[in-house]
Formats: C-alpha cells, structure tokens, sequence
C-alpha cells in the first residue's frame, strides 16, 4: 500500500485509506434515516439506486476493497462586498471530477502494474456511494456537527474520491495508508459554531432542514427562492461555505499555505462577479464564461435566479432596478418579482431621505 500512497502524494491527492467493501452496508441505516427526514426536489437522486450503494460489487463485479483519497481544494475567497457575487469556494475553479478521475485513474493503472489482472474504477461522484462512510473507515476522516467530513491535510475543504479494487487477499479491517497519521480530532463538546453561524438557520432542533440551505437553494433546487430565503442568501450567486469557514477545526487541518490543485484556482474577476454586470449576461455568456466549471451544471436560469436573489439583497440601486425589471423571459418569476419588489422599496426609502 505504501506504493499507492506515494503515487497519491505524487499527484497531489491525500491519501486517506482502505476499507473492505463488504463492510459497505454499515452505511444503510443513516441513509435511510435521511430518506425518512424526507428528500427534497433536486436531490431526489440520492434516494435512487439505493441497493447500488449498498454493494459496491454492482458497480465492479468481485470488488473487495475501496481505497479513499481526497484532493485539497481551499483557497481564500473573500466574501465581497453586497454588490459583487460570491461562489462557493469549491467552484472557482474547474469542475473537479475531470481532475480527480485522472489522478485516480492514474493510481488505478499504478494499482494494475502491481497487482497484474486486477481491476480499478475511480469514483468521483459518478455512482451512487457512501463516500463519506467509506472515507470516515480509514480512520483519517472524521464527520463534523455541520455533516462535512474533515480530513487530514485539507479539512473538509477537500473532494472524495475513491477506487474499486477487486484485488484478491485478506484485508478484513479497514486501515490509514499511512499508520503514523493521527485522526483528525472530533468535534469538542459543546461547538456549535458551524450551526449558530448558518445563515439560512438550516441547523434545527428538528434536525437538519436541506431545503434551508443555501447550498441546497442557490445549487441542487430546481424551483424558485422563496422569498422568506432570499435576505439570508446575501450576495452568494453559487453555494455557501459558511459552515465550513465557521469551524475552527477545520482550520487547523490546512496546510499553511493552503495548496490546492492547480486547476480549481479562481477564474472569475471581481468585475465579472459584479451583479450589474451579472444582470446583463446573456445565456451565451453563461456557457461561454463557465464552461468546464461545476456553476456550469446548473445553467443559465436557475444561475439568473440567484443573481435576482443576490441583487435583491445589494444597496437600493437604480442601475440594478432597471436591469431586474429588464428580465422578461425568466423561469423563476417568483424570484425576480421579489427582487423587484425589494429594489423597489429601498428606492422608495431613498427618494425620501
Ligand atoms: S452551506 Fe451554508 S446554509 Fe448550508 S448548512 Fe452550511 S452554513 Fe448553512
Ligand atoms: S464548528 Fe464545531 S461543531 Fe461545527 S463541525 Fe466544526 S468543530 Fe464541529
């Protein structure tokens, strides 16, 4: 295994650790107790191909062990000012499941010189998976307050990616690559502060409610923001790092500098991001500007529906009022008559101070 772990370093993954695949049922249960906390539209697909995600052996026949590595993608962002747009940090960049299939692919093919006649498939998202289980057996892993997984050399701020092996032997535990790794320590008693500083409130004493997060509303949701959302999204145009930022242990698990793969540095300047400018963008634009990005995928409506969202929350603004009320053929109306709406009041306000 040293071998595998040093091809990761090589290519700059985070070499986590391995699991017997037959220890993938373990995962069932907390799956199911956020089906019946119910899945909102948009995330719909976490609910299908359920007996998938309990047998790797359907997504590689044979498979026996699951190798977990991370990619390290944190850079500082920071938050702008109420009339620029803000992207989650792990979408500045390129969409990360090209880059991290080709390292894992690369390590997989590493694996092969090994061990001849053995098989490997990367998964990058592409599969129904407990990634985050799988990641937490290495021992190198450990699951936050906020539901992120934190890990050595990266925090949360890191993708999950995993190889199916079908590599014979007997490994009946599942083991850090590297044993010296001390686990990353868990959440003290008493922090909250990644859910006090939620700013969508999505952190209940019910439970976690998805369709509160900002995340949730700005990426996965296909519908309209409702409006008693809207202030809580702030100038955010693409996801929410909040409860990321908000940890503390998060923090001490990033390397100093942060280093993160060269593909997911930002591409977006803050004249771009600005949401006037942003108000003009055509849907040519969007595919032009955001191609090969993760804000790419969920295209140009549903991005105009947050920048609506996001400018209904700037300074009152003549300029944004009429680019607002310049959008006709829009498929969330509902968003840009608040936004409308808002506008409208703070330039009411201002005509009378
Ligand atoms: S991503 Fe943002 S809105 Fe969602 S839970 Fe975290 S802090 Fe709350
Ligand atoms: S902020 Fe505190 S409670 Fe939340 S994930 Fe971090 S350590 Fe855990």
């Amino acid at each position: 295994m040293e071998a595998i772990s040093q091809k990761a370093r090589e290519n700059g993954l985070i070499p986590l650790g391995y699991a017997p695949a037959a220890l993938a049922p373990r995962g069932e249960k907390s799956f199911r107790e956020h089906l019946r906390a119910g899945i909102p539209a948009g995330v719909a697909y976490l609910g299908k191909n359920q007996e998938v995600r309990n047998d790797p052996s359907l997504i590689l026949p044979n498979c026996s062990l699951i190798m977990s590595f991370a990619l390290p993608y944190y850079q500082e962002n920071p938050p702008g000012d109420p009339e620029t747009g803000r992207i989650s940090i792990y979408a500045l960049g390129r969409d990360y499941h090209k880059t991290l299939r080709k390292k894992l692919d690369l390590i997989g093919n590493h694996l092969k010189t090994l061990v001849p006649g053995c098989s490997a498939r990367a998964i990058t998202d592409s599969a129904p998976f407990y990634e985050q289980f799988f990641a937490e057996m290495s021992g190198v892993a450990v699951r936050g307050r906020n539901n992120l997984v934190r890990v050595n050399h990266g925090g949360s701020w890191a993708f999950l990616g995993e190889l199916l092996t079908d590599i014979p032997g007997d490994i009946s535990e599942s083991r850090p690559f590297s044993a010296g790794d001390p686990a990353p320590a868990p959440c003290p008693p008493g922090c909250r502060k990644c859910q006090t500083r939620c700013p969508g409130g999505a952190f209940t004493p019910q439970g976690f409610k998805i369709e509160r997060c900002l995340s949730y509303l700005t990426i996965e949701n296909p519908g309209e923001i409702p409006p008693e959302m809207i202030p809580a999204i702030g100038n955010r145009i693409y996801g929410c790092d909040e409860c990321q930022l908000a940890c503390p242990e998060n923090r001490k698990l990033l390397p100093s500098p942060p280093v993160p793969d060269p593909d997911f540095k930002c591409r977006y300047s803050r004249e771009l991001l600005s949401l006037s400018a942003l108000l003009d963008l055509t849907e040519e634009d969007f595919l032009r500007i955001f191609a090969g990005s993760p804000v790419y995928r969920i295209g140009y409506q549903a991005f105009m529906r947050n920048v609506f969202a996001a400018a209904a929350n700037a300074p009152g603004n003549p300029e944004i009022l009429r680019k607002l009320e310049a959008h006709r053929d829009t498929a969330y109306p509902l968003t840009l008559r608040e936004a409308i709406r808002t506008q409208s009041a703070k330039a009411a306000e201002n005509g009378k101070a």
